[in-house]
């Protein structure tokens, strides 16, 4: 799960990472008046989306208007907040569909002397949290990657013994930062790893992280991703999900206890097991097409749940297919015939169906489905199936 920057900003200042002052607003009148209780004769007014590359992103239909705006009054803040609310901005990150502006965050302004990339997350190759720090702020890090990639420090932080204190000095050095800012630094990164472990986050990014003109370092940016399977841990985190930042098809999913994750594919899949889902995934992109989601309805699921799932599927706008494809241990496969059945008179069959079902009642679930008059293409393994799906998709496609 991931949140807006102003509410990651709000967390980790609450673990001593230092944030510029900042107020979120809904309105124009608002960012004007947030501008005048900040004081000071420079404001920042950023778009709240979950997204990064804001500042580089423009407005559908302004491409002078970014979603980063600097201003020097409160008037202009109203200005600058009337120009970016309920408007779409798109971003690298967005895709070009972009996002809906809802919530603006007015911040002080800083005067900027470096700009520093610092960031924390989950290493899966290292076994750990990994500290991902450059000189070269400000830009996407995958830039700096491609364009110079000696600039990208990495430092991994051993979980039996936790971060030491000269990991980050040493880091800080290599920054090129010095005097009191390589304790700053230090400081800033034991912060962020408290909240890092304290928390279940998988990633807290600070991109820029800066040196103001007077020498003390700043978070301006700030991204939080939390580890799902950590989130029954946090109340005060699961209530910070934006519905309006997420996949509808997921929320959906995630009301009846799928596991569900939408992809950009047309062949939507329902089955059983993590393992199948992953192999049936596998063979559709073999057969050269692309699964719309990964779905696992679980092994004993109900009619409920697999009529719930099915819906899903059907109500998503781009599919052009669905394949089932069930192995029935605990799982009957009458049952998932049943749902199946009923889901497709409920909601109407408009793209074809394959159905590959084994193991327990596999009989009575064929026999369900041929009786229901439903146009469905039976499959006898795997392969089949994704053979079958893929070349009724294109037949229907060419049509
Ligand atoms: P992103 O583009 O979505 O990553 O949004 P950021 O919050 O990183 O803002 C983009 C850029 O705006 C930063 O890299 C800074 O260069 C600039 N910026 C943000 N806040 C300030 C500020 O207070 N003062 C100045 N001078 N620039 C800022
Ligand atoms: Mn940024």
């Amino acid at each position: 799960m991931n949140i807006h920057e102003y509410q990651a900003k709000a967390l980790l200042k609450s673990y001593g990472v230092p944030v510029p002052h900042g107020i979120v607003v809904q309105s124009p009148n608002e960012a004007r008046d947030a501008a005048k209780s900040l004081s000071g004769d420079l404001f920042v007014v950023k778009a709240q989306i979950h997204a990064g590359g804001r500042g580089a992103g423009h407005f559908v239909g302004e491409p002078a208007c970014s979603g980063v705006r600097l201003v020097k009054t409160p008037d202009e803040a109203k200005k600058a907040a009337y120009e970016m609310l309920d408007r779409t901005l798109v971003t690298r990150q967005t895709g070009p569909q972009g996002r809906i502006v809802r919530k603006l965050y007015v911040e002080a302004g800083c005067a900027i002397e470096r700009e520093l990339y610092f960031s924390m997350l989950i290493d899966r190759s290292e076994r750990c949290i990994v500290i991902v720090a450059s000189e070269a702020g400000g830009m996407s890090i995958e830039d700096v990657a491609e364009k110079m990639p000696e600039k990208i420090r990495k430092v991994a932080i051993d979980p039996s013994l936790g971060l030491a204190d000269h990991q980050s000095r040493e880091l800080a050095t290599r920054l090129g930062l010095h005097g009191p800012q390589i304790h700053q630094f230090a400081e800033i990164v034991r912060s962020a790893y408290t909240a890092f472990t304290a928390l279940d986050a998988s990633l807290i990014e600070t991109n820029p992280l800066v040196v103001t003109k007077d020498g003390s370092l700043l978070a301006l940016d700030a991204k939080m991703g939390f580890d799902d399977n950590g989130l029954f841990r946090h109340k005060a985190i699961q209530e910070l999900r934006d519905p309006n930042e997420e996949d509808p098809r997921e929320q959906e999913a995630a009301r009846f206890g799928l596991s569900y994750v939408g992809l950009d594919g047309t062949i939507g899949c329902m089955v059983n097991g993590a393992g199948l889902a992953m192999a049936t995934m596998d063979i559709i992109h073999e057969e050269g097409e692309s699964p719309a989601n990964f779905l696992d309805v679980g092994g004993g699921a109900s009619k409920e749940k697999v009529s719930a799932a099915f819906r899903i599927l059907l109500g998503d706008a781009r599919i052009e297919g669905v394949l089932v494809n069930i192995f029935g241990g605990i799982m009957r496969c009458d049952i998932i015939a049943e749902a199946v059945i009923s889901s497709c008179r409920e909601v109407g069959l408009h793209v074809p169906l394959v159905v590959r079902l084994a193991g327990t009642r596999v009989e009575e679930g064929m026999a369900l489905i041929s009786k229901s008059g439903l146009d469905v293409i039976v499959a006898t393994d795997l392969g089949d199936a994704a053979r079958k799906i893929v070349a009724a998709v294109r037949a229907r496609r060419a049509a």
